[in-house]
């Protein structure tokens, strides 16, 4: 694996492999690793020739009073993971390198990045889109992996491909957990053990909400009630929002029909942690998608 720092080489040596008939594959994160990337890295790795995978800590998708100065940050200990994952390159930009100067552009995902998190987090989608735009530029990817994790993101990355024409398929990966069902995230690293416990609230809520559309409640406004309330039982979480949404829009729905998601968000001491209960429903059946234990995934 090489790591690479300066856009000019990444595009050259994705450049290199496209014009050599290689399928060029990238995901990209944070840095931080843990079995949600690596699931998304394993992906890349059987699905394509050359496996890219960028690493930045992107500023402009953080709020002011955000995480962004105390975000995970560990290249020697992610690059290891990485080539143990059989990545080919780990790009990993300097902030100057992507915006050597103030952007006067970006992309704007209009309705989908109005709700869910684009409430309590202002500009956030606008960092995440342009600065996908950005690596879909510069790396010029066959296919780029995204977790369904962060599935309002991976709605919002979808449809800024569809919209602007760009030659990427976007793969939407499983949410990989931990054992005690916490939803994998940088920002774990961020709880105590008495917080961690308080955390498995969020997943707990998901599976009483799952429980109930199997016993049959198909009421939108019934579910969310019952995650949120399930949410408010824990003195140490705090909920910012649980909704159902349909998974293409994010808008809200007014009946459990087709493919939607119940998204719950909460501040968990210093962490901001979110989850989510994918639903895919016709007249007749209804499939529930919580995702998947990491250990028993890679078993
Ligand atoms: P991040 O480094 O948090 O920006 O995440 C980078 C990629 O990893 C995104 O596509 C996320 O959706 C994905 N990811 C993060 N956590 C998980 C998880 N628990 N399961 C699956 N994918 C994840």
């Amino acid at each position: 694996m090489i790591i690479l720092h300066d856009l000019d080489d990444v595009r050259r040596c994705c450049d290199d492999a496209r014009r050599a008939g290689r399928t060029v594959g990238l995901v990209a994160t944070m840095g931080g690793f843990h079995e949600g990337h690596r699931s998304l890295m394993r992906a890349a790795r059987a699905g394509t020739d050359l496996v890219v995978v960028s690493l930045f800590v992107n500023p402009t998708q953080f709020g002011s009073g955000e995480d962004l100065a105390g975000y995970p940050r560990d290249l020697d200990g992610d690059a290891a993971v990485a080539a143990a994952e059989g990545v080919d390159v780990l790009f990993a930009p300097t902030v100057d390198g992507m915006y050597p100067d103030p952007p006067r552009t970006t992309v704007h995902v209009a309705g989908l990045t109005e709700r869910l998190c684009g409430t309590s987090r202002g500009t956030h989608f606008d960092g995440v889109a342009t600065v996908v735009t950005k690596l879909f530029a510069i790396v010029g990817p066959c296919t780029a992996y995204f977790g369904r994790k962060d599935a309002q993101q991976l709605a919002v990355v979808r449809r800024l491909a569809i919209d602007l024409n760009l030659p990427v398929e976007v793969v939407g990966c499983p949410l990989l957990r931990d054992l005690d069902g916490v939803a994998l995230s940088s920002r774990n690293a961020y709880l105590d053990p008495q917080e961690r416990r308080a955390a498995t609230v969020l997943v707990r809520a998901l599976r009483r909400a799952a429980d109930a559309i199997r016993a049959g409640e198909r009421d939108p406004v019934a579910i969310r009630d019952l995650a949120a309330a399930t949410i408010a039982t824990e003195s140490r979480v705090r909920l910012d929002y649980a909704e159902i949404v349909d998974a293409e829009t994010i808008e809200p729905v007014t009946c459990v029909q087709g493919s939607v998601l119940l998204a719950v968000a909460a501040f968990v001491g210093p962490a901001r942690l979110i989850d989510n209960l994918a639903i895919h429903a016709t007249d007749d059946q209804i499939a529930l998608d919580l995702g998947v234990v990491a250990e028993e995934q890679s078993a």
